[in-house]
């Protein structure tokens, strides 16, 4: 039994956090024809995963893609309400944003000056403006807001 405790995916025995939290419309029902919510975006043992909730019948399910993002299969998914809480937006400094968050949206140079502008260091102007024309997108994928 795969298990949805927000914001997390528990597969047996293993707690998977979310890559991404962003609410997608991301395919139909197939008991309703609701569309379908996405709950989170996970990465495990080489595959992407989409927990996903029918808006109109509340049904959950896990879609399973490959490295490819080539669809492999549905899974049923049990949401455990217990912890359930609306996601809030978060504001954090770019050090306190784990690395493999930051990577999906900045360039490795990007986030170097990023942290670097922030410790008072030199820093690439060019790189920050980049930087900072992203940070929507980042807020957007992740619900976190960077101070910069
Ligand atoms: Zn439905």
């Amino acid at each position: 039994m795969i298990l949805f405790r927000e914001p997390d995916l528990v597969l047996d025995d293993t707690t998977v956090s979310p890559v991404s939290r962003a609410q997608n419309r991301v395919g139909i029902c197939t008991a309703c024809d609701g569309y379908l919510l996405s709950l989170g975006y996970y990465r495990h043992a080489g595959r992407w995963m989409v927990a996903a909730r029918c808006s109109a019948c509340s049904r959950a399910l896990l879609m399973v893609y490959g490295d490819d993002w080539s669809w492999i299969e549905d899974l049923p998914l049990v949401v455990d309400e217990v912890n359930r809480h609306e996601p809030a937006i978060t504001s954090l400094r770019v050090s306190e944003v784990p690395q493999e968050r930051l990577e999906v949206v900045f360039t490795p140079a990007e986030i170097r000056d990023m942290i670097a502008f922030q410790e008072g260091r030199p820093y690439v102007r060019q790189n920050l403006y980049r930087a900072r024309a992203k940070l929507e997108r980042f807020e957007r994928l992740f619900g976190v807001r960077i101070e910069l």
